[in-house]
């Protein structure tokens, strides 16, 4: 009977060990190297994402986006710069669906055990599989340019911040909520605004194919010039092109932010059409004309209703 009197002791320092240890889990495993600045540190590939992120995470949260405002995301290539940042980073969001070729590299030379890989189009519908061409096997990536998959996105940069640091889960929780809301309300704006174009007035013809998803969602004809913005259109391709702009009395077509509008110039002046060269897809702006999704949208729809009236 007396030699089991130091066991409850034993276990009651065994007890505060494991407590302790499952505290130290809770502010970050700590076999994650050490982080520069204040709060989680989060990676993702492009801006509009990590505007996203930044909406979720509030102060809680450093997000950096590895191709910066106003640059081209399809002929990006990682840095050692950037592979020491995803070194020490606690999650990398990736988009998934052909985005990021670069990944699985990428994540490989970062070498970090800790690091969470979360792909936000995961379990979406993916569009364009099967086409010819760059996005056969991944689909295409663009699914935040539909507001109801950016919402999805929200939703699970929420689940993933939460699960990383369940101490802020309320935190989180709170500003996906109020986010959510400013989203549902810019989907139904988009809705409105291209509804009050005349219906054969509803065709996009755009540079590279970014607008599927957003096509699909809101009631558009598509057609793109290119399907990655390192190729050109075939000689067969650019005729049946014309012939469509013309016949369809097309209004004008679409150059995009980041990326080189020779091409559509091009096809304007060999139609006739109007070009417009500002809309944003890969990119936010790094002015404050569409620093963030929600304004990044705004305004594509305002110049997409503006050249299509
Ligand atoms: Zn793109």
């Amino acid at each position: 009977m007396r030699y089991l009197k130091p066991l409850p002791a034993f276990l009651l320092l065994f007890l505060l060990l494991f407590l302790l240890s499952g505290c130290a889990q809770d502010q970050g495993k700590p076999a994650v190297p050490a982080q520069t600045g204040s709060g989680l540190q989060v990676v993702t590939s492009i801006s509009p994402l990590a505007d996203l992120i930044k909406n979720v995470g509030g102060d809680k949260v450093q997000v950096t986006a590895l191709v910066k405002p106003g640059n081209d995301p399809h002929d990006y290539e990682p840095t050692p710069e950037d592979v020491r940042l995803v070194s020490t980073a606690r999650i990398f969001f990736a988009n998934g669906a052909g985005e990021e070729p670069y990944l699985e590299r990428l994540v490989k030379n970062a070498a970090s055990p800790g690091l969470k890989l979360v792909t936000l189009s995961d379990g979406l519908e993916i569009l364009d599989k099967g086409w010819n061409g760059d996005y056969a096997e991944t689909g295409n990536p663009h699914l935040w340019l539909d507001v109801q998959n950016a919402e999805a996105y929200v939703r699970k940069i929420r689940d993933s911040l939460s699960e990383v640091s369940p101490q802020n889960r309320d935190y989180y929780a709170e500003r996906a909520a109020t986010y959510l809301q400013d989203l549902d309300q810019l989907d139904k704006s988009i809705a409105a605004e291209i509804s009050s174009l005349p219906q054969a007035d509803r065709q996009m013809v755009v540079f590279h194919a970014a607008w599927p998803y957003f096509a699909k969602r809101y009631g558009l004809e598509l057609k793109s010039l290119v399907k990655n913005s390192d190729s050109e259109p075939s000689a067969r391709e650019y005729a049946d092109l014309i012939t469509y702009i013309t016949s369809h009395h097309v209004k004008a077509v679409f150059g995009e932010v980041g990326f080189n509008p020779k091409l559509v110039q091009q096809l304007a002046r060999d139609t006739g059409v109007k070009f417009v060269g500002n809309l944003y897809d890969d990119t936010v702006s790094p002015d404050s004309e569409a620093n963030t999704y929600i304004k990044m949208m705004t305004l594509d729809v305002q110049t997409i209703v503006k050249a299509l009236k």
